[in-house]
């Protein structure tokens, strides 16, 4: 009888439910969705249906009230079958979760329950000049008579092609701030180039969302004004968490494919898998991407002890000490797992040899996307900075 490899972490029904409608909506679909480069609507509609795209919002918001163990199930399940449909998720994620995190009551309930219901959303922050650093915006935002008028050029937007709502930053006179634009405000459109598509997570291209004199209300502004650093930064924390649990579902597959590939596959008189030096390939593959796994869902766990230390207030040392801790935890999550899921989709591409590099085997889509993501969503020096501060913190300063 075969040993499943990949245990659940969490509550085997939420993992079984999660699998079926991954089964259903999402994986007969992902190769034609990298390929045409298109955003996966009806996927995101059906997992929203299965109340997936919002899980761990607050019930009163129409949303499950789940814990972030719940939600990485969901994406590492996603991601096993489409990663570009997860990377889909996680814009929905990011835009929801500062609504949730930083809105007033107003805007949570003008949003929650509509990207519980399906609303696609993404999350801008990247310009031309600002990848890495986005202290200092070229896209503004000056109050007006009855709220702000938004002009500028927010670039490489992920699920911006199909977003119904966007999430973005822009400076004002305080500093960097968080604004929820609807994409039917008058003056936003989109400007698709031939730079805008990438080689992974192609969930449609990563558009430009040009801003002309775009108005909103005042309450479209989340968190304080001047405060968007902060506020990005802590989405980022909790969704870096999910982008690991994309890694470990690549990571997953391109090793489940690599071994179905070693057990059917014969090279004379044995099989594939009976060969020493593939077996330590496998073998390693299976220690990495186990690694990978519990240091993600132990992520999620620190990141939900730690979340009732958001509402201290800000000079609180808890509320420090809570701080740090998530970024330790989902840094070092996103850092070890998108590197083992490129490490995967390389030794499987090996493992299988010309099968592995056939266009039609889904090795190159894997190694694509685990690729893409040691860059997008905090790439893997900017996290390995991040690890350096917690370790400065850690020994209270240098010196
Ligand atoms: C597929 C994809 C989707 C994306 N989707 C979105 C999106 O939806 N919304 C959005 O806002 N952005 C998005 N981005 C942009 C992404 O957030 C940036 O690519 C990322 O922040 C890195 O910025 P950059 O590419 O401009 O690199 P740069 O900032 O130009 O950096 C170049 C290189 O230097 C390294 N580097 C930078 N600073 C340091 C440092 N201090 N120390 C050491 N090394 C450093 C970087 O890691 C990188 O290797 C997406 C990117 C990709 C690839």
């Amino acid at each position: 009888m075969p040993i499943p490899l990949w245990g659940p972490r969490v509550d085997p029904a939420v993992v079984a439910a999660v699998e079926a409608t991954v089964a259903a909506a999402v994986a007969p679909d992902a190769e034609r969705i990298d390929r045409e480069d298109v955003y996966p609507l009806a996927a995101i509609r059906a997992l929203a249906q299965a109340g997936l795209t919002a899980a761990t919002f607050p019930v009163e918001h129409g949303g499950g009230g789940r814990p972030l163990g719940d939600l990485v199930a969901v994406f590492e399940a996603v991601a096993t079958a489409s990663a570009a449909t997860a990377t889909s998720l996680v814009t929905i994620f990011q835009a929801g979760e500062t609504i949730h995190l930083f809105g007033g009551e107003p805007l949570r309930q003008r949003y929650l329950p509509r990207i519980a219901g399906g609303l696609v959303c993404s999350f801008a922050m990247t310009e031309a000049r600002g990848g890495s650093d986005v202290r200092q915006l070229d896209t503004r935002a000056r109050r007006g008579a009855d709220g702000w008028v938004l002009d500028g050029r927010k670039a490489f937007v992920t699920s911006a092609s199909a977003a119904e709502l966007f999430v973005l930053l822009a400076q004002t006179d305080a500093g960097v701030t968080a604004f929820a634009v609807p994409a039917d405000a008058p003056g936003l459109t989109l400007e698709v180039t031939p730079a805008t598509r990438t080689i992974g997570l192609r969930n449609g291209p990563h558009v430009d969302v040009v801003l002309d004199g775009v108005r909103i209300a005042d309450d479209q502004r989340i968190g304080e004004d001047g405060h968007g650093v902060r506020v990005a930064a802590t989405v980022l924390d909790h969704s870096r968490v999910l982008v690991a649990a994309i890694g470990c579902g690549l990571a997953r597959a391109a090793f489940d494919g690599a071994l179905a590939f070693a057990d059917h596959r014969k090279v004379g008189a044995r099989h594939v898998i009976e060969l020493q030096g593939i077996q330590w390939y496998l073998a390693e593959l299976l220690a990495e991407i186990d690694a990978a796994r519990l240091l993600t869902y132990e992520a999620a766990r620190h990141l939900d002890a730690a979340a009732p230390t958001h509402h201290l207030p800000r000079d609180a040392p808890a509320r420090r000490r809570g701080l740090l801790d998530i970024q330790r935890w989902s840094s070092s999550a996103k850092l070890l797992a998108t590197r083992t899921a490129v490490h995967a989709a390389l030794q499987a591409i090996q493992i299988c040899g010309v099968r592995g590099c056939l266009e039609t085997a889904p090795f190159g889509r894997y190694l694509r996307d685990a690729k893409t993501y040691e860059i997008a969503g905090g790439s893997s020096e900017v996290l390995k900075n991040t690890l350096g501060d917690y370790l400065i913190a850690a020994v209270d300063g240098p010196g």
